[in-house]
């Protein structure tokens, strides 16, 4: 542990927005991140360790049950590749009606979920309380569409509105708020400019749009492989951003992800 005299303010909100979400994922050590991983409130996830060859793949709304299925069958053959969803609790519904299981299947494939609001409305514009009330609707969503009743860590606000009411109910939900450090989506010519200029660590953000995942996607997945960089769930990518530490021996002897603590 640094000296507490030595540390900054910023560092110290840094610390304890790495306590926190140590204990949310069931570690006891608080670790400083690397710089600039999270803000100043310590709970916003931008983008993971630079020194690793890792990054997280996300993809936001899931309105089409088409294009998930789509991604499904990519993602099939390609098993190394783990992504995280930030679907809304409306198109949880929708989709499940459409496909009943497609949530737990992608749950069961080793992907991860996060919540995307139930209705996308813009948190700049709602209650605390709504934003709880709607989160509480999100979770039931999710709960009827799996039966294993995933563990839900992360929350991505939609337009990126980080405001201070979203941040409440992430903090009420112990959710990590989730951004992102690059785009992918879009005109096929610009994402492939942006996927040239991959970094380690980065949150990539793409939805679920015919462009995204059928066109953007396969280029994505082939880029990753060429250059030995792996696709991993939201959370490997957190763990491994507070876990520099790991195997000072006070990590306690839980597991995750198939890293155990050393002791
Ligand atoms: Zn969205």
């Amino acid at each position: 542990m640094p000296n507490p005299k030595q540390i900054t303010r910023r560092d110290f909100l840094k610390l304890s927005g790495a306590s926190l979400a140590a204990s949310i994922l069931g570690i006891r050590a608080p670790y400083l991140l690397p710089d600039e991983t999270v803000d100043e409130s310590g709970r916003i996830f931008w983008h993971g360790r630079r020194d690793q060859a890792q990054i997280a793949l996300s993809y936001d709304d899931c309105h089409l049950v088409t294009k998930l299925q789509t991604l499904e069958e990519m993602l099939r053959e390609r098993p190394e590749v783990k992504v995280t969803f930030f679907p809304t609790g409306e198109a949880l519904l929708k989709t499940n009606d459409k496909d009943a299981g497609i949530w737990q299947r992608f749950v069961d494939g080793g992907h991860e979920i996060g919540s995307h609001t139930f209705d996308h409305v813009n948190p700049d514009v709602r209650s605390t309380k709504s934003l709880l009330d709607d989160h509480k609707k999100w979770l039931a969503a999710l709960n009827h569409v799996t039966e294993s009743r995933p563990t839900i860590r992360f929350g991505r606000p939609p337009f990126g509105s980080r405001s201070p009411a979203y941040s409440e109910m992430c903090a009420t939900y112990g959710l990590i708020s989730t951004m992102w450090s690059a785009s992918w989506g879009g005109d096929l010519a610009l994402a492939q400019k942006n996927m040239a200029e991959v970094e380690y660590g980065d949150i990539v953000l793409m939805h679920t749009s015919t462009q995204d995942v059928d066109i953007n996607s396969p280029v994505a997945f082939d880029l990753l492989d060429e250059r030995g960089i792996r696709a991993v769930t939201m959370s490997e990518l957190y763990l491994a951003s507070i876990t520099e530490g790991l195997g000072s021996g006070n990590c306690g002897n839980l597991s995750y992800y198939g890293q155990t603590c050393p002791e």
